[in-house]
């Protein structure tokens, strides 16, 4: 097995693991191991677990929340992970480091017409990861999270012993559930029941599968080996689609309508920029094409089709529905070819391309500056009043921002650009306003990236002392000496 010990070592060596998407600094630790196989992570979290060393959970490294960076103790990571196997029921089974990308090429050159429906957006994000963080992306409006795709996981828990569980086979029953390997774990009771797009602290819902508490601890209840995935067939037809109504009332008259679509629509995706992305976008021209003239929000949305007959359905509807909110479908961009399709794509993609650049502009100035964002969601019924209380938030402190993100959820990634460190001060606050915002309106403090080291405070926003001293005991009955996420983690 790959290892590397020593503080400064592995400092040198692999400073990549000491660094995720979170911008969190000072990560360190004394050894960093990459097991080949079970055998060998079986054997070291063994030896770990003997000798009382904490460990942290590397995977991908594209976390935003800082899960993987360690606080002392050893990194093991997944990257070496990478067996990835078609199994007789059509499942895939594939190593914790095989990477997204390398997951869908494997379903493209290996299966017919299937594909691996969460969307979660980075490609470098491995499985492993993407699972502890139950990631999630645009297409879960139809497909859900990762969560609702794992069958099977293979963990190796905190005392060394390899723990093999099928979807369906462990279930809690009144909130207990007792396992050979594991012991008796309570859930706790909580106020209010999770909201549906949630990943903060630990799943909880009375009669759960026991493979449920894994997806989305965020490497706290120990290393993911290797998953059970479930596919989906890949319909006929993909429709993309970004409408750009020129004013407030259109734009939440059409999130409405398509929200509540009937048949025969079937959207897959439900996406929003405000109206400061689209000012952005015109003051930070890339390649790409800029917004239309008078083009106030957008609206991006994603729908299915089995036939030519329902593709030729589900147009017509879309054209009506814009037509019925007074958003001209002249100038929506998109379409079902795969050149209409890469535009929309690119025009996604090149917002946060955008405000990375500005960031990185900020920061030749001012070598502290970073990205800020939120993730915060709320039910539907309340998404327009919340997006009006996180835009107050940040304008209330002038500060530099764009929203985007997961319209069809109620979820939005407030993006602040500081610009000095006043301005980050002030970012901070507004993040954790937001967050509290959310949880006033029945909402999450994280819908999809988790908390990690960064935001493991916001969980006091969002869970009673009760609820949270339940969670504990659910990870001291798998980790009685707190092994795995090593720092102040969950
Ligand atoms: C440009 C960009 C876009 C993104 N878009 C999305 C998006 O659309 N949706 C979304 O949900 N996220 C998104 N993210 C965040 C990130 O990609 C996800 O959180 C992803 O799931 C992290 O996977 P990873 O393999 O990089 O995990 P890491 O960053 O390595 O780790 C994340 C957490 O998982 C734990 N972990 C990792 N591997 C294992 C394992 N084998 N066993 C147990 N625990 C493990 C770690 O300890 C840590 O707590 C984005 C990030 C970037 C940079």
């Amino acid at each position: 097995m790959r290892s590397v010990t020593g503080r400064k070592n592995v400092a040198e060596m692999c400073a990549d693991l000491l660094q995720d998407e979170s911008n969190l600094s000072g990560a360190w630790c004394e050894a960093a191991v990459w097991p080949q196989d079970t055998d060998e992570a079986r054997d070291y979290i063994e030896k770990c677990s003997r000798t009382g060393v904490k460990l942290t959970v590397s995977g991908g490294l594209t976390g935003i929340a800082g899960g993987a960076l360690p606080e002392g103790g050893s990194v093991i990571s997944a990257s070496a992970l990478k067996d990835i196997r078609l199994l007789d029921n059509g499942n895939i089974a594939a190593g914790a480091g095989v990477i997204i990308e390398e997951l869908n090429a494997f379903i493209s050159a290996n299966t017919d017409g299937l594909f691996y429906p969460p969307d979660t957006t980075e490609e470098t994000a491995s499985v492993g990861g993407t699972i502890a963080t139950n990631a999630s992306g645009a297409d879960s409006f139809l497909y859900g999270a990762t969560r609702n795709w794992v069958e099977g996981l293979k963990i190796i828990l905190p005392g060394g012993k390899l723990l093999d569980i099928k979807r369906g086979t462990d279930l809690f029953e009144n909130r207990k559930c007792t396992h050979p390997l594991l012991g008796t774990i309570h859930l706790p009771p909580l106020r209010s029941e999770q909201p549906p797009k949630n990943a903060a602290g630990y799943y909880v819902q009375p009669d759960m599968d026991l493979i449920d508490l894994f997806i989305g601890s965020e490497g706290t209840l120990g290393f993911i080996v290797e998953a059970e995935l479930k596919l989906a067939p890949v319909p006929e037809y993909v429709i993309d689609l970004a409408v750009f109504p020129d004013n407030q009332k259109s734009f939440w008259e059409l999130y409405d309508s398509l929200l509540h679509a009937p048949e025969p629509l079937r959207i897959r995706a439900l996406e929003m920029m405000d109206d400061r992305c689209m000012d952005f976008l015109r003051s930070h021209p890339g390649e790409l094409p800029l917004p239309p003239e008078g083009a106030l929000f957008c609206l991006l949305l994603r729908a299915e089709a089995d036939s030519d007959e329902h593709l030729e359905e589900t147009l017509v509807t879309l054209d009506d529905m814009l037509a019925s909110s007074n958003s001209n479908p002249e100038t929506a961009w998109g379409g079902f070819e795969p050149s209409e399709r890469k535009r929309i794509k690119d025009f996604r993609h090149a917002l946060p391309e955008a405000v990375n650049h500005c960031i990185a502009e900020s920061r030749r100035k001012c070598p502290s500056i970073h990205k800020f964002g939120s993730d915060g969601a709320v039910e539907l019924s309340r998404f327009e009043d919340y997006f009006a209380r996180v835009t107050g938030i940040l304008e209330e402190r002038g500060l530099p921002f764009v929203i985007f993100g997961h319209a069809g959820q109620g979820h939005i990634h407030a993006n602040a650009m500081p610009e000095n460190p006043r301005q980050m001060i002030l970012a901070g606050e507004a993040m954790r306003e937001i967050a509290k915002a959310a949880v006033e309106m029945g909402g999450t403090v994280s819908a999809e990236h988790g908390l990690g080291k960064l935001k493991l405070d916001y969980l006091k926003l969002m869970y009673s002392e009760d609820e949270i001293k339940g969670m504990e005991a659910i990870r001291r009955v798998i980790d009685p000496n707190l092994l795995f996420g090593a720092g102040p983690n969950i």
